[in-house]
């Protein structure tokens, strides 16, 4: 058993993608830090958004990084910053050399977008499979890819570590259920790559339909995008029979690749190669005592394109203090506990309460009182809005409301790519809160 309480099956044969790197002692690490910090300091230096930045703090170049204590005097970047430099603010190459960008929602019509070099797409690939190759993967095995495509990293930034690993992948992309476990029976999938609660829908279908465990071969599975629990990895490793591992990522930093579970399946080895990351009181801004949680911020060491240094996350984790058992010298994170913004994570998408704030308030029909609620449906996430409609609306209408509401689902939907349930409520019947509004109801249990 690993310390997490979930079993460790085969006594692992650690295997490394790159052993020199994954266990270089840790004076030599840091060495390879500041050479690479130094590097992206001099990259930011061409963005419009950090050369006035550093230059205000007296930073005009590397050499001005002389050691990486240094990397405290460099300003956080916050998701704002991120999205007031819409679009090109952070990109340190020219245009006609970015390959591709990724981006993620935000609070505002506005996402944050990241460019990528041809070399940045295949060093985050090298980051995804040594993730994928540390947990016992290899050539032969055959990667089912069960999560959204597109702009979202999840897709494309596994599709790629697994092919450089060897694996036979199937772009499955997330949903349609009935057809997941069917590809898994005909090719014989050996892993795949969800949100925990999917992996959980998943096997409560394959449940409800009788389709047997016998008739797939599935051994492992990459669950992140979203908290989970311990003891939600250990239901789903006992329901399915398989090793679940945490993955974690965040398209600011690539996405997924970032930090990763080895077989001890215990914390997360953040490649530290790769990121500087830092552990700071979200209110402070301080560092908290090592081993102490807070918010995890990260500097970006290996990226052409998007130089992103002290991105704060917003989410809560901390450091594990003692070494691992697999010998890998790169620090471990502790599963991540929430996050110190109000993001919600709704099936792995993420959510500001704002962005659904301004699409229900922009309709005019609708009065001034909503509220968000969170549920569990089964093993999903389910959204409900409930909002107040304008005084002058009848109630016992219903061919107008009915209208309304199907207008405020679309809306929705098309601003969050979440399709919620909608409640309309007459004028001044939603509860008001005293003081600060209190509009998200989160019911889902809190066992993280
Ligand atoms: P995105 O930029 O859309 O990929 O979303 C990244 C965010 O998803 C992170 O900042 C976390 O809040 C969340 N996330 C990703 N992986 C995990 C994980 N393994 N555990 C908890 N939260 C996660
Ligand atoms: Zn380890």
């Amino acid at each position: 058993m690993s310390k997490s309480g979930s079993p460790i099956k085969q006594l692992p044969q650690f295997q490394y993608w790159h052993q020199k790197i994954e266990t270089m002692p840790r004076g030599h690490l840091e060495t390879l830090q500041l050479e690479r910090l130094q590097n992206m300091v001099d990259r930011a230096m061409l963005t419009p958004f950090y050369a006035p930045k550093l230059k205000a703090v007296g930073i005009n170049g590397s050499e001005d990084i002389k050691g990486l204590d240094d990397l405290k005097r460099i300003p956080f970047t916050t998701k704002n910053d991120l999205r007031d430099g819409f679009p090109y603010g952070f990109l340190s190459i020219p245009k006609e050399d970015v390959v591709r960008l990724h981006a993620s929602s935000g609070t505002t019509g506005t996402p944050t977008t990241i460019y990528y070099s041809k070399d940045d797409l295949s060093r985050w690939a090298s980051y995804v499979a040594r993730c994928i190759y540390g947990t016992g993967c290899n050539h032969g095995d055959v990667f089912q890819n069960m999560i959204t495509y597109g702009l979202f990293t999840g897709g494309l930034g596994f599709h790629a570590g697994a092919e450089e690993v060897g694996m036979m992948v199937i772009p499955s992309g997330s949903g349609n259920t009935t057809r997941q476990f069917r590809l898994m029976q005909d090719f014989g999938t050996t892993v795949v790559h969800a949100t925990p609660s999917f992996l959980l829908h998943v096997e409560s279908i394959m449940r409800a339909e009788g389709v047997s465990r016998d008739s797939i071969k599935l051994k492992r599975a990459f669950a992140g995008a979203e908290p989970y629990s311990e003891d939600t990895r250990r239901r789903i490793e006992e329901l399915l029979h398989i090793d679940v591992y945490n993955s974690y990522g965040l398209s600011e930093m690539n996405g997924p690749g970032v930090a990763f579970e080895c077989q001890c399946k215990d914390g997360l080895h953040i490649w530290e190669d790769g990121y500087i990351p830092e552990i700071v009181n979200p209110d402070t801004l301080e560092p908290v005592p090592d081993g102490e949680i807070g918010e995890l911020v990260i500097t970006i060491l290996c990226r052409e394109a998007t130089p992103i240094l002290r991105y704060r996350t917003r989410d809560l984790t901390g450091f594990y203090t003692e070494p691992c058992a697999c010998g890998r010298t790169h620090r471990r994170l502790r599963r991540i506990t929430g996050r110190s913004d109000d993001m919600l994570i709704i099936n792995g998408v993420n959510v500001f309460p704002s962005q659904i704030e301004e699409v229900i308030m922009a309709m005019k029909e609708v009065g001034n009182n909503y509220l968000i609620e969170i549920e569990k449906d089964g093993v999903l996430d389910k959204l409900t809005v409930k909002t107040e409609v304008g005084p002058d609306i009848f109630m016992d209408d219903s061919r107008p409301l009915n209208s309304l509401r199907e207008r405020i689902r679309k809306t929705l939907q098309a601003s969050i790519t979440i399709n919620p349930r909608v409640e309309l409520h007459e004028s001044g019947s939603l509860p008001v809160s005293e003081g600060k509004a209190k509009r998200v109801y989160d019911k889902r249990p809190k066992d993280v």
